[in-house]
């Protein structure tokens, strides 16, 4: 699963310059569906001021030549400063989605492996050596009210893992 233009809000240079001029400096608002989200767009020839939520986003602007003598403005993504004509709005921030993604992987990678390590330190507590392994019988001597409780902490660190791994989706 991967963040996409339906699930997160974006601003298309394209919509910018419907009409074949984008930077007279009208701004436009952007309102999205859902959760009341309005973004409102000041276009100047070599930026573009996002106002989203309290917050100023300045995106710099690069232009290409086109074969028929015409220019085409482009984004510069903030974080890698890419070309793109879409740029995603995630957790108020604004980049494009290819570096959307990569943070994102990377952060279902960390529940992963958090997820992992913690269960593997449940297991030993109760005597397991195999963190993939079934989990293990009450040890002699443990009361089975703590062995409760680690039994479900291993559980849900296992749905966590689980419900990780389905996220991550094919790669
Ligand atoms: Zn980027």
């Amino acid at each position: 699963m991967k963040p996409r233009c339906e699930a997160y809000e974006c601003v298309d240079l394209a919509w910018l310059s419907r009409g074949g001029k984008f930077d007279d400096q009208t701004p436009r608002t952007w309102k999205y569906s859902g959760g009341g989200l309005e973004i409102t767009a000041y276009p100047g020839p070599w930026a573009v001021e996002l106002h989203a939520e309290g917050h100023i986003h300045r995106i710099v602007l690069s232009y290409t030549e086109t074969r028929f003598g015409g220019r085409r403005p482009w984004f510069s993504c903030p974080h890698c400063q890419k070309r793109r004509r879409v740029l995603h709005y995630v957790q108020k921030s604004l980049a494009c989605r290819a570096c959307f993604d990569l943070r994102y992987t990377s952060e279902v990678e960390d529940a992963l492996s958090r997820a992992a390590r913690q269960r593997r330190r449940l297991m030993q507590k109760v005597g397991g050596s195999d963190p993939g392994g079934d989990f293990p019988l009450k040890p002699k001597g443990m009361h089975w009210k703590t062995y409760r409780a680690i039994e479900a902490k291993a559980q849900a660190s296992l749905k966590a893992f689980a419900l990780g791994v389905a996220r991550m989706g094919p790669r």
